[in-house]
């Protein structure tokens, strides 16, 4: 190709003499048409460039950089001064966060392709971060996350990342491309991540993979049809990574834990808010209803479903209840083991009489002497089933 544009081949030049040729207020910003093909305009999913214009001695910032009909526009939200020569200066951090998110997203939507039957749908790529969206097959979390790893290794390994200019139909299926690009362009450029991947591509890239620094998913949202995977990479990457490490860090000396431990801490925290909701329920319930004493034959049957509760805290409930007259009382504490007591007053038989084989049969295991018993269950899907399964069997037995 005759006339390539500095950005693809030595994207990291950051400095332009250049000729204006025209200025146009838009709204309340100035599109300043330049006339050489020096700056990467907005395109292809990739944000255009930002920098400064200095025209005589009044420096004015470039906030993007578009492409129209007749040429190149840097975008301004200041008037220029008149004059027809001036210097481009790009903001390199910009730039070359850009390059770093535009590289990474070749390497990992590549390392996916290799591992899911999917397609790149939307793409977004500026200096603060990047997204892709792959289109296809469903993908798993875990196949994400070792395609993360392997981006990584990639990087580490510094494989050069090069600009050719190839005819288009030399393009085979060696090379990604998006549909329709074939057709619409006589010569392609294509960017070779060494042996990992080919695509044909208007954006800009590092020079080797190790300028990426780091790389870091952020997010990961799906759909029925799509996944949509958002990321950071350098600096940026390294320091979200360290935040959120720290704010786990400051939190273990207050609440001690592993860090290992981190994702049962968090399971730990949901538990801990449902039980919550439960029992609030539990307690709006007893506010509000009179008795949850149930008259059978002269008996008392009191029943109390007691979520956040456990075997300890059940016996200690148990133990400070007292009736001077008959009456059965359990008490139930709900969770995937659940546990139970039973205490009787005053009553012709022993506890063990009312629940014992309702246990057994509830899949469960219990003991106890005279007026107490206590069991338990393990692995219980559905607790509240399993308090009204006891519930039916006590009142029967009493009936009888
Ligand atoms: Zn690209």
């Amino acid at each position: 190709m005759s006339n390539v544009p500095p950005y693809w081949n030595d994207p990291n030049r950051g400095g332009f003499d250049v000729s204006i040729e025209r200025v146009e207020q838009v709204g309340t910003s100035y599109h300043i048409q330049i006339k050489e093909d020096i700056i990467r305009p907005s395109g292809g999913g990739q944000a255009g460039d930002r920098g400064s214009l200095t025209i005589e001695d009044s420096c004015i910032p470039i906030i993007d950089t578009i492409s129209e009909s007749n040429g190149i526009v840097l975008v301004s939200s200041e008037e220029p001064s008149p004059g027809h020569e001036g210097q481009l200066e790009i903001d390199m951090e910009w730039r070359q966060s850009m390059m770093k998110n535009h590289t990474a997203e070749h390497l990992l939507a590549s390392i996916i392709k290799k591992k899911k039957d999917v397609a790149v749908g939307q793409l977004w790529i500026d200096g603060d971060h990047g997204s892709v969206e792959l289109l296809g097959e469903n993908i798993e979390l875990d196949t994400i996350f070792e395609a993360e790893a392997e981006v990584l290794d990639i990087i580490e390994r510094n494989m050069p990342v090069e600009s050719n200019f190839v005819d288009s139909r030399e393009v085979d299926s060696t090379i990604r491309t998006r549909e329709g690009l074939t057709e619409k362009h006589e010569k392609l450029r294509v960017v070779t991540i060494g042996e990992i991947d080919s695509c044909a591509c208007s954006g800009i890239h590092v020079l080797h993979t190790k300028d990426i620094g780091f790389f870091k998913i952020l997010d990961v949202k799906k759909n029925e049809r799509s996944t949509h995977i958002e990321f950071v990479t350098g600096t940026k990457a390294g320091q979200y990574v360290s935040d959120i490490y720290n704010m786990a860090l400051r939190r273990r000396y207050s609440y001690p834990f592993e860090m290992e431990q981190l994702g049962a801490v968090l399971d730990k925290a949901k538990q801990a808010i449902d039980i919550k909701q439960e029992l609030i329920e539990k307690i709006i319930n007893l506010l509000t209803e009179s008795s949850s004493v149930e008259q059978i034959n002269g008996v008392g049957f009191r029943h109390e479903y007691l979520p956040g509760f456990d075997s300890n805290t059940l016996s200690i409930l148990a133990n400070q209840m007292t009736s001077t007259k008959p009456l059965v009382l359990l008490l139930f504490a709900p969770g995937i083991k659940s546990h139970l007591i039973l205490r009787v007053y005053n009553m012709p038989q022993e506890a063990s009489y009312y629940i014992s084989d309702a246990v057994k049969q509830v899949g469960g295991k219990g003991g106890g002497k005279t007026d107490l018993f206590s069991g338990g269950f393990t692995e219980v899907v559905d607790p509240v089933e399993v308090y009204e399964r006891l519930i039916q069997s006590i009142q029967k037995l009493i009936r009888q």
